[in-house]
């Protein structure tokens, strides 16, 4: 008889470790307490139009399709990548503008154009540099299994930990090779990525810069939305069971083994159990009150954001990416990670679906434009002082007055995500140590409870989590041998 595997939440690393386990022979029930999967990578519908609330950009899509070779399949089986060309358009108060294009060279062109030669130069250099960090980086602390502190004590990993620029901080290895200060924002913004603040982040997360300019951030056809679909299909056809709106209330622990969940008064048997649940919410609501899980819960959640949505007039000119830089955007970390308050004034992101996705608009020509602004996980308060911050800045560069048709606040993520307050990267990256302090995909403590999220090993963003769905269901094939 097959064993039961019971995943706990259908976000993408729940979905991905169900697709390794069915594809292995295991039987699968995932259980979503929202009324569809997805998790943060989710769906809204406005007078018909369909909309991305999440993520907008995919990069490293080799990650996803991993999980669906699992199952005999291929990522371009299921959907279309884009690029949309200007794909990114970053702006300054001062006038400044750089357009990023599909292709590495054709940006640093545009950036000899906009900011000069000497700027394009220190950018070449960088991303040579940002791509030598990925190179060491990444066999290591994300295709890798999880970093134990353990492991920084030998000679080899200290090397390592060099080669990967691990000991100074993003901003200051941008500073040392970059004198532009816009480019400096640009580089500097790959750390909120994952949430977390150039000042204290280590230098490794520079290699974010090569993984978007140089190897490729894209849209899919149809949205990230058409992502999902598609690890849907794949589970359901490795033969996955998928429940919604059933919300686990409870882990069953029997001699340090857990053996079954509860839904309300209903008990699902369980041969092991993956988390794809926030970690801090298996640890604090599922969990028996004392359980000795050995699993790190004092992290450092990223940020989180408001969100909202405008129908805009279509505008064939508009990248598929905009970023408002606000006057100063260092400010914008001392108010996020020091202040721990929504900033003064807020870099706007905005994304055309239109553009990035294919997506269709409404009957009227108009497109949906999404927005966010970076604000502190944990932070209560209401939508309207972040939308109206948001408004300011965007009528700063001259759009005209948003009517916003859907808008999501910091506490409608924590109430959604249960554990996260918010966060929509897991844990931040702020110290050198955070790599090796984050919960790693088994818990320690509590046999047959494996964690794939992004607030597990190797963290946050599609790709990621993916791999940690991966991660997750090779730890149990691993320990079922
Ligand atoms: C606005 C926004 C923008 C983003 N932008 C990007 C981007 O551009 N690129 C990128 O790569 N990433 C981006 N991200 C991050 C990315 O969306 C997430 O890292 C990723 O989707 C998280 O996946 P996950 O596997 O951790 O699961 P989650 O998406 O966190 O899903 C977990 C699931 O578990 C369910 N669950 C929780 N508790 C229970 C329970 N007790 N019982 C049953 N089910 C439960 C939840 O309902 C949820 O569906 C963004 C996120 C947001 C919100």
């Amino acid at each position: 008889m097959s064993r039961r595997a019971v995943v706990v939440g259908a976000g993408l690393g729940g979905l991905s470790a169900a697709v390794a386990l069915a594809s292995a022979g295991w039987s699968v029930l995932v259980l979503e307490r929202g009324k569809a999967p997805g998790g943060k990578a989710g769906t809204a519908t406005v007078d018909g139009v369909v909309f991305d609330t999440g993520p907008s950009v995919l990069t490293l899509p080799d990650a996803l399709d991993a999980v669906l070779r699992r199952a005999g399949s291929r990522l371009e089986d299921h959907v279309r990548l884009r690029t949309h060309d200007p794909s990114f358009r970053y702006l300054w108060p001062d006038g400044a503008r750089v357009d990023v294009h599909p292709t590495e060279e054709a940006t640093l062109e545009s950036v000899a154009g906009s900011l000069g030669p000497e700027a394009a130069g220190e950018l070449r250099r960088f991303l040579a540099y940002a791509a030598g960090v990925w190179a060491a980086a990444a066999p290591r602390f994300v295709l890798g299994p999880a970093p134990g502190l353990g492991s920084l004590m030998s000679p080899a990993a200290i090397l390592a930990v060099t080669r990967i620029d691990g000991l100074r901080t993003m901003r200051a290895a941008i500073h040392a090779q970059v004198r532009s200060p816009h480019l400096r924002d640009l580089l500097a913004r790959y750390a909120t990525y994952n949430g977390s603040d150039p000042r204290r982040t280590p230098a490794t997360l520079n290699c974010i810069a090569h993984v978007e300019l140089g190897l490729g951030g894209f849209g899919v056809e149809g949205g990230i939305g058409a992502l999902v679909e598609a690890f849907v299909a794949v589970a359901l056809a490795a033969g996955v069971t998928l429940r919604v709106d059933a919300a686990v209330d409870a882990l069953e622990i029997e001699r340090g083994r857990v053996n079954a969940v509860r839904i309300g008064t209903e008990r699902v048997p369980a041969d092991v159990v993956i988390a794809n649940a926030e970690v801090a919410h298996v640890l604090n609501d599922l969990l028996p009150p004392g359980t000795r899980h050995g699993v790190p819960a004092d992290g450092e959640p990223s940020t989180s954001g408001w969100n909202g949505l405008t129908a805009a007039p279509d505008d064939p000119s508009r990248a598929a990416h905009t970023v408002l830089f606000p006057p100063r955007y260092e400010q914008e970390f001392v108010d996020l990670f020091d202040r721990r308050r929504p900033p003064d004034e807020p870099t706007v992101y905005l994304c055309d679906q239109s553009r990035a996705h294919g997506r269709a608009g409404w009957p009227d020509g108009r497109v949906p434009l999404f927005a966010m602004t970076n604000a502190p996980a944990g932070w209560n308060g209401p939508s309207g002082p972040l939308r109206e911050r948001a408004e300011e800045r965007m009528r700063a560069h001259g759009f005209t007055a948003p009517t916003w048709v859907w808008e999501r606040a910091p506490r409608d993520l924590a109430a959604r995500f249960p554990g996260s307050g918010g966060a929509l990267y897991g844990l931040a990256s702020n110290s050198v140590l955070a790599a090796f302090r984050r919960p790693s995909n088994r818990a320690r403590g509590v046999r047959g409870l494996y964690f794939a999220s992004g607030s597990a090993h190797p963290g946050g963003g599609l790709p990621l989590c993916a791999r940690s769905g991966l991660a997750a269901a090779d730890a149990v094939l691993e320990d079922a041998r």
